[in-house]
């Protein structure tokens, strides 16, 4: 026996990432030597000062729910960084401890979009900013990231795509998944356009940490007049390596908190007590390792780029943040789907196909580079050979 899904799940397919690593892990299972380029989260243990963190903390007997909107400590602690680190003033009051950013998400569009608004949001992106608004009868409206602008957003673009009916613009950057940092300038444009049309902006800032070289990261919040109208997701499973202990927040007016919790304490009631206080931890005394982790970044981010724009048929940009290179196989005369099948039969290399992430990805793959620096030699070498077979 078996029961069909309910209608609103036609908004929720699976995830065409999840598609490609289930594909890699089989044929690893089946014996083949798969190196994994395809996946977003860090290659690093948490930093040892965050697990011991939360170790301490279940032996104290820290075992129950906590408050929904998250511990009293963890918001302020948040609160201090958001502060200390990005320029904005938040008190404790203005923050969610959320179970990720991707609950964030939902919790945000949940709360504050309608039936038939509509929302930008970048293409190519990372899917959650399309399915969620589906799954609400949102209605995502599509602005090019292009690589000729470097992935900067065009501000004009995003002002000729807004209609009366729009009421939330997405921005991420660092991004997934081409890398590109938002400059300041760009930032101010749609921080203009943002007071002019009265929106809501959600600004994902989950890779803000992992910038190299000159490049900064701004907070949109910080940005004359957006906290008002700013939701600032952000989390630890990037920056702090901890994708599996489910821990972000949301940083926005009271009364937007407000609004998101209600969402949130239908679904989680909280975010696990033991893991909160290690996120204190994390905030305020994981900095070196972090800055360990970034570094390391660098160097693969480096030699990748080198690598990939010295082989036949393939380009890409420099990245200015987070661990992924868009790479463009357009002169392989191929569709990214079939790119990143061919190196994943013939060169053991998993990658996502630009596709994953929208139209705007086709003619692109993406590559994780969160990845041991020794298993990315191989994979560059394995991919040249594959490129000048298939051109040959
Ligand atoms: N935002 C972006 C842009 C991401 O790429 C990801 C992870 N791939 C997330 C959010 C999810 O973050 P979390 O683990 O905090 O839910």
């Amino acid at each position: 026996m078996s029961f069909d899904t309910a209608r609103r799940m036609e908004a929720l397919p699976f995830s065409g990432i999840r598609v490609m690593m289930e594909r890699a892990n089989r044929m690893q299972r089946e014996g083949k030597d798969i190196i994994h380029m395809e996946i977003g989260r860090p290659d690093f243990d948490t930093p040892e000062v965050i697990k011991k963190a939360a170790f301490s903390s279940l032996e104290k007997g820290n075992v129950f729910y906590t408050s929904n909107y998250g511990t009293p400590e963890l918001r302020a602690a948040i609160a201090e960084k958001l502060t200390r680190e990005n320029g904005i003033d938040y008190s404790p009051s203005e923050v969610l401890v959320t179970i990720g950013v991707g609950e964030g998400t939902y919790a945000a569009i949940a709360a504050f979009c309608n039936e038939g608004d509509e929302i930008l949001v970048p293409n190519p992106v990372w899917l959650n900013y399309i399915h969620v608004p589906n799954f609400f009868k949102v209605v995502p409206v599509a602005y090019d990231l292009l690589e000729e602008n470097d992935y900067q957003i065009d501000a004009e673009e995003i002002r000729s795509k807004i209609t009366d009916k729009t009421r939330m613009m997405v921005i991420n950057s660092p991004g997934n998944p081409t890398g590109a940092v938002q400059t300041r300038e760009t930032l101010e444009k749609l921080a203009a356009l943002a007071e002019e049309y009265n929106l809501i902006v959600i600004s994902d800032e989950i890779y803000e940490k992992l910038v190299y070289g000159d490049t900064k990261h701004v907070s949109f919040a910080s940005l004359p007049g957006m906290k008002e109208r700013t939701i600032t997701l952000n989390g630890f499973s990037k920056c702090y390596s901890m994708t599996g202990w489910r821990l972000g927040y949301a940083a926005a007016p009271e009364s937007m908190i407000q609004g998101m919790v209600r969402v949130h304490q239908y679904i989680n009631t909280c975010a696990s007590s033991f893991v909160q206080e290690a996120g204190i931890t994390a905030l305020r005394e994981a900095e070196p390792d972090v800055q360990v982790m970034v570094k390391e970044y660098e160097r693969r981010r480096n030699y990748t780029v080198k690598e990939l724009n010295s082989m036949d048929g393939v380009s890409c940009r420099m990245p200015g943040g987070a661990f992924y290179i868009f790479v463009n196989i357009k002169e392989l005369g191929k569709t990214s789907a079939e790119v990143a099948d061919y190196l994943l039969d013939h060169a053991h290399v998993a990658t996502v196909p630009g596709t994953a992430f929208g139209e705007g990805g086709e003619g692109y793959i993406r590559l994780s580079y969160a990845t041991a620096y020794e298993q990315i030699v191989e994979a560059m070498s394995r991919m040249r050979k594959a490129f000048a077979e298939l051109k040959a």
